[in-house]
C-alpha cells in the first residue's frame, strides 16, 4: 500500500544509499512523478547528519543546470526528511559500465562532455561535489547525464570544517577510488575542492573507457600508494587526445593538475549543442563485452568522513 506524505504518494524503491531510501514519489494533483529521498530522522541524530543533510538540500537549492538533478521542495514528518527531487529514468553510470564494460569513445564523449559542463557549472557556483563515482551519475532515458548525491559537496564560503573561509577543505570524504592522493596524505594544509572532483573526473574517463579502473586493490593501503605514487598505463588503443586529458586530470601534484573548468575546454570534450546540455546523439546500444566485473562503492574502501 503506498504511504501518503503531503501531496505525494510514495512509492517503489528506486535506490538505496548509505544513510535513506530514495523512493518513487507520484504527486496526487499533477500526476507527475518525482524521486524522494527518505532520510530517518533517528539516523541524522545517530550520525551527527544534520548539517550535512541541511548543506545537501542548501546546495541543491542553488544548482539550476541541465546535467544537474533538479531538486523541487522538501517534506518534514515526525520520524523522516522527504526530498523531493525530478524523477531520472534511466540507468546509473554504474549499470551502465556493469552491463557494458567499458564504452565507445562516442559514448564516453557524450556522457563525460555533459559531466564536465555540469561539475564546472558547479565549481563557477563554488560548490564542490567530492564524491563523483558512477553511482552518483545518473543518465535519464536519451543517456543525459544528471548529477546527484551531493551529500558529501562543500560550499566556499559557506562551510569549511575547519571554520575557515578559504577555499581549501580539511574533511578526507567519498569513496577511495575516486579520491586524489592530496585528500589521502597526512597534510594539514587542506585540498583544494575543484582539484578533487577534477581527479574524480580523471578517474571517471578512465574508467569509461578502459572498462576498470587505473587504481586497483582491496587494501585500503595498498589502494591508497597506488593512488599516491603509481602511473597511470594506458592502453596503447586509447585515443592520444584521451590519454592527454586523463594525464591532465590525474596528474597527481594538485598545483599542476588542471580545473574541471580547464577540461571543459580540452579539445576532446564536445562543445554543448542541444537545451539539455547534450553533446551529440544518445549513447548507442552496442552489445555488452566482456571486461572484470566493477567493483561497486559499497565494496570500496571507505575514505568517508574522516577528519585530517
Ligand atoms: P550515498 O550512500 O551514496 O550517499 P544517498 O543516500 O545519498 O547515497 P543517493 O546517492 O542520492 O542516496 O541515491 C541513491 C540511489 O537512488 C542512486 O544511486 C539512484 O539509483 C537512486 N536515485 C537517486 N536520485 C534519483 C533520481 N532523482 N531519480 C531516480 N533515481 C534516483
Amino acid at each position: 500500500m503506498p504511504v501518503k506524505v503531503g501531496k505525494y504518494l510514495i512509492g517503489e524503491t528506486l535506490g538505496q544509499g548509505a544513510f535513506g531510501k530514495v523512493k518513487l514519489g507520484k504527486h496526487t494533483e499533477t500526476g507527475v512523478q518525482y524521486a524522494v529521498k527518505i532520510i530517518e530522522k533517528k539516523e541524522i541524530a545517530a550520525n551527527s547528519m544534520a548539517a550535512n543533510v541541511k548543506r545537501e538540500i542548501s546546495i541543491m537549492r542553488q544548482l539550476h543546470h541541465p546535467n544537474i538533478v533538479n531538486f523541487h521542495e522538501v517534506l518534514i514528518s515526525k520520524a523522516s526528511l522527504f526530498i523531493v527531487m525530478d524523477l531520472v529514468k534511466g540507468d546509473e553510470l554504474y549499470e551502465l559500465l556493469r552491463k557494458r564494460g567499458h564504452l565507445t569513445e562516442r559514448d564516453a564523449k557524450h556522457i563525460f562532455g555533459q559531466l564536465v559542463h555540469g561539475v564546472a557549472y558547479c565549481h563557477e557556483q563554488g560548490i564542490y561535489h567530492r564524491d563523483l563515482k558512477p553511482e552518483n551519475i545518473l543518465l535519464d532515458a536519451t543517456s543525459n547525464v544528471k548529477i546527484t548525491d551531493f551529500g558529501m559537496s562543500a560550499m566556499t564560503g559557506l562551510v569549511n570544517e575547519a571554520g575557515n573561509p578559504n577555499a581549501l577543505l580539511y574533511t578526507a570524504c567519498g569513496t577511495l577510488y575516486y579520491c586524489a592522493p592530496e585528500v589521502l596524505s597526512n597534510s594539514t594544509t587542506g585540498y583544494n575542492g575543484e582539484k578533487v572532483d577534477a581527479w574524480s573526473c580523471g578517474i571517471l574517463l578512465y574508467l569509461m573507457l578502459v572498462g576498470r579502473l587505473p587504481f586497483e586493490s582491496e587494501d585500503m593501503a595498498a589502494l591508497t600508494k597506488l593512488i599516491q605514487s603509481a602511473p597511470v598505463k594506458y592502453p596503447k588503443s586509447m585515443d592520444p587526445m584521451a590519454m592527454d586529458l586523463i594525464s591532465r586530470l590525474l596528474e597527481k601534484d594538485q598545483h599542476k593538475r588542471i580545473t574541471v573548468r580547464e577540461a571543459r575546454q580540452h579539445n576532446w570534450i564536445p562543445k554543448p549543442t542541444g537545451e539539455n546540455g547534450s553533446t551529440n546523439a544518445a549513447v548507442s546500444s552496442a552489445a555488452p563485452s566482456k571486461v572484470p566485473p566493477l567493483p561497486s562503492a559499497a565494496s570500496a574502501p571507505a575514505a568517508t568522513q574522516a577528519n585530517m
